[in-house]
């Protein structure tokens, strides 16, 4: 499988098996190792590693931007449990070494219960122009996370009732949104984005076209700590270079 160079995780290696795919399309192949170097902790690798891509439908864009992400968040992920792991049994050991009973593992919290409430805080949040696109867009990232445990996604859109995403919401690792939808539910204090850490701007130009540019402006500065910033567009117009001025820090370009 021509993805096995790409240096992806093996769960996601397999989901993109499941899927049929066995050779990257131009715009994956170009993108995904250049997206990968945001995980780079070599202190030589790049420092800024966004992205501006030109890209139609019908391309892979989709995979493109969701592989990369999911990678980095699935490593982080594994991290975070293998620390947490040791760290507990470290508390263990010492309460056995003091004569006391070995530590219990606490009870997960259940997220439907609104007792439990608590903001979303996603890692990464990938924009789309449309409902339509975003609940595709999220239907790939389902797709591709079918064999990593503990990565969530949801998808935030209008015209779906708020209790019933607000519940997927909580947990979420990723989040699929449109710009609307995702504003109010941050000014509801709903979901929270100063964790985000990967910014994907889908179909910029369209964007633009549907009014977006003050959305994406607020949702830029609510998302100032991230690291990375990719953005796609069937075009590189000027709208989208001032677009791409303003809300990334050195794009490289990747024309296919
Ligand atoms: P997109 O441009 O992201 O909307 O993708 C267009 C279609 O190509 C979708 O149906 C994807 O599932 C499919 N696709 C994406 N990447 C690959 C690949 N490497 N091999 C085969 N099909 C793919």
């Amino acid at each position: 499988n021509g993805f096995v160079k790409l240096g992806l995780a093996k769960e996601l290696l397999q989901a993109v098996a499941d899927m049929g795919f066995t050779q990257p399309t131009s715009v994956q192949m170009a993108t995904i190792p250049k997206a990968m170097q945001a995980l780079d902790a070599d202190p030589k690798a790049p420092k800024f590693t966004d992205l501006l891509v030109s890209s139609q439908t019908g391309s892979g864009k989709t995979a493109a931007f969701l592989l990369p992400v999911l990678h980095t968040l699935l490593k982080q992920q594994e991290e975070a449990e293998r620390n947490e792991r040791a760290e507990f049994e470290r508390l263990s050991a010492e309460a056995v070494a003091r004569g006391e009973a070995p530590l219990k593992k606490p009870k997960r919290k259940d997220p439907t219960n609104m007792r439990n409430f608590k903001a979303a805080t996603p890692g990464a949040l990938i924009l789309c122009p449309t409902r339509e696109l975003a609940q595709q867009v999220c239907a790939d990232a389902i797709d591709l996370v079918r064999h990593c445990r503990g990565l969530r996604v949801a998808n935030v859109v209008g015209g779906i009732p708020y209790q019933l995403q607000i519940a997927k919401l909580q947990n979420a690792d990723l989040v699929v949104a449109t710009p609307g939808r995702l504003l109010d539910l941050q000014r509801s204090m709903q979901i929270k984005l100063d964790q985000v850490q990967f910014l994907v701007v889908d179909e910029a130009d369209r964007m633009l076209d549907l009014g977006f540019a003050d959305d994406l402006t607020e949702v830029n500065q609510l998302t100032i700590e991230r690291k990375q910033t990719m953005m796609f567009s069937a075009t590189f117009a000027p709208r989208i270079m001032q677009l791409a001025t303003r809300v990334m820090r050195q794009p490289q370009r990747v024309e296919i």
